[in-house]
């Protein structure tokens, strides 16, 4: 047997690498575009507010007579994940008429360009987040003093079309659905947390929509609560009605705050 001459070693090596680099970059693509997200099996809250996002990265549906509304995109692989869980429920992503987003992250708002897309909804989204997200992320502050890399194509998502800005305190309304907009600190510009009135039977109930931390499934204890709902015999909705959980998960958000400033 001949040895192969060096020069000829390294080709075949750089090609191997090249393959390589092909399969890993696929798969950390396919990664990173969910995020690891799995299905979850969607569900109504209360009232007309369904969950229909993934099993962390939340998207909550609200239901009304003149059409929807749907909270946060999650990542952009998630979007047909949300779009099935809609359908799965009973409701048309079709019917989707007002899109709305929690802050200007990937795994928030990278699904929105593809539910825009299947919905047809107009996008309302707060004045400081708003370029952020037509830019698809460039720009955005989750980088720190690494900024720029925000601006790299590999991580940016889809960018969706912003059809509407909003300042604090807004007001959206489609048919009896009114979602009034809390321009909150602490997470990115225009974080925005969202307040709204439900009707439950003959309850009043009032839904708060959190940013200012992240919007995730384990936040709100998503899993317990839903599993807690399916064995309430009496009223499903109790499990979801947590103004105590509320209170002490705004107690060590500020916690966190307080300590981040006195560092
Ligand atoms: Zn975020």
């Amino acid at each position: 047997m001949r040895l192969l001459p060096e020069r000829r070693w390294l080709r075949v090596l750089l090609g191997v690498a090249a393959v390589l680099a092909v399969v890993l970059y696929g798969k950390w693509r396919d990664v990173t575009n969910r995020g690891g997200q799995q299905y979850a099996e969607p569900f109504r809250i209360a009232g007309n507010l369904y969950y229909v996002g993934a099993n962390d990265a939340t998207s909550f549906l609200l239901t009304g007579p003149e059409g929807h509304v749907l909270i946060d995109g999650g990542y952009p692989g998630t979007a047909p994940m949300i779009i099935a869980s809609i359908a799965e429920l009973g409701f048309d992503i079709a019917d989707v008429k007002v899109l709305l987003n929690s802050h200007s992250h990937f795994d928030h708002a990278g699904g929105l360009a593809a539910l825009q897309e299947a919905s047809g909804a107009e996008l309302w989204v707060s004045g400081r987040a708003a370029d952020f997200i037509a830019a698809g992320g460039a720009g955005g502050a989750f980088l720190g003093p690494f900024w720029f890399i925000s601006y790299l194509p590999i991580v940016r998502y889809p960018a969706p079309r912003v059809d509407h800005r909003f300042e604090d305190g807004a007001t959206i309304r489609l048919g009896p659905t009114e979602l009034t907009a809390h321009v909150t600190a602490g997470h990115t510009p225009g974080c925005t947390s969202w307040s709204i009135p439900l009707r439950e039977g003959d309850r009043e109930l009032h839904v708060v929509h959190i940013c200012g931390l992240t919007p995730h499934a384990r936040d709100f204890g998503r899993w317990r609560k839903f599993q807690e709902s399916l064995e309430a015999a009496e009223d499903p909705v109790e499990p979801f009605v947590d103004p105590e959980g509320y209170l002490s998960f705004i107690d060590r958000a500020e916690e966190r705050f307080r300590a981040v400033i006195e560092e």
